[in-house]
């Protein structure tokens, strides 16, 4: 019953969905090394960790104007360098990335804000820690190609990364997830991808979008030189995930990443969020690429309607899908449809 009450709800619904931000990206340090990524520190001299005061300043420069701060970091830096431990225990008195983040987590929330981490792959117990103070979590799967990109990522192994959407499904964690483009996979890939996260969705009922990100080529990378895809081959993943994922699944399509004239064609295709935008921080992932101001949104979407919504999507905040911790945040914020009151 409450699936069809869901699915009649995003039939009904003619706007698109967007969170207002701060991007906070903990640590540059990872385990990982990804053909296309610039924002890994390749060796210890460009690495960098945010101290907790830094963290503060940024929170409160944007307290009650923006209701997310998103937390992402390479992934498992301790296993990326022996000295990485030392330097977070001296900078920040934690013994772990996942410990410092539900400090930072539990900083967010005092100042307003809802957390969403992404830490790339965390073991169930990591996933515990974080869960009471993280109105959802994400981890990209990517692709469910074995790439020659991830031939130096042993968490972009696509088994690791879809167990781990598993146990977060188990722990009940409202999820976010998605899907690189144009780093090397087949069309087939993407409709595998797709149709692996509609069976994990189908079984613990947890993803509340799906991201279909375009590869962008960054300096000094061994992809400098690889073209990012087609906006054809954007246009039919979307039309692809449309097809695959229930409607209760949101398919995102980042507006820094896409042109506007292209944004409303994506919504006409499927897609229904823009993801978070931040007027303080920029894309560390894309830095190239600006964000769209709310107004550049609107303009680009319409006729369809801009809403901003919370890191948690509303179907998940009418199933309780959040601790106690979170509660007068998200009474604070939401409306009775569960977006943000206006
Ligand atoms: S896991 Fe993320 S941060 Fe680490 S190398 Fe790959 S893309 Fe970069």
């Amino acid at each position: 019953m409450v699936a069809e009450h869901e699915n009649r709800n995003q039939n009904r619904k003619r706007y698109v969905t967007f969170t207002r931000n701060i991007f906070i990206p903990v640590t540059n340090v990872c385990r990982n090394a990804c053909a296309y990524c610039g924002f890994r520190a390749r060796s210890m001299k460009e690495a960098y960790l945010m101290p907790p005061e830094r963290v503060l300043s940024l929170i409160q420069r944007v307290e009650g104007s923006v209701t997310e701060a998103l937390f992402t970091a390479g992934e498992k830096p301790e296993l990326a360098s022996p000295l990485f431990r030392d330097w977070l225990r001296t900078t920040t008195g934690c013994s772990s990335l996942v410990e410092y983040t539900r400090e930072l987590c539990k900083m967010a929330i005092k100042h307003g804000l809802l957390p969403h981490c992404n830490l790339g792959i965390m073991s169930t117990e990591e996933l515990l820690e974080l869960r009471a103070v993280s109105a959802s979590m994400g981890l990209m799967l990517e692709t469910t190609a074995e790439l020659e990109v991830h031939e130096h990522s042993p968490g972009k192994v696509p088994e690791v990364r879809l167990d781990m959407i598993a146990r977060a499904g188990e722990l009940k964690i409202p999820f976010t997830t998605g899907l690189l483009i144009g780093i090397g996979e087949k069309p087939s890939d993407h409709i595998q991808a797709l149709e692996m996260l509609k069976s994990l969705h189908d079984e613990y009922r947890h993803i509340q979008e799906v991201i279909i990100q375009p590869f962008v080529p960054k300096p000094s990378t061994p992809l400098w030189n690889v073209k990012p895809p087609h906006i054809e081959l954007l246009k039919q993943v979307v039309h692809t995930a449309r097809a695959i994922l229930p409607p209760e699944i949101a398919i995102q399509v980042p507006p820094n990443l896409i042109t506007r004239d292209r944004t409303r064609e994506m919504i006409e295709l499927g897609a229904s969020d823009l993801g978070g935008i931040s007027e303080q921080t920029i894309d560390y992932i894309n830095p190239e690429s600006p964000w769209p101001t709310e107004a550049e949104l609107r303009a680009a979407i319409a006729p369809y309607v801009l809403r901003e919504r919370l890191p948690i999507y509303p179907q998940f905040i009418k199933r309780g899908w959040y601790s106690t911790e979170l509660r007068p945040l998200i009474e604070r914020y939401a409306d009775d449809e569960g977006l943000r009151k206006r």
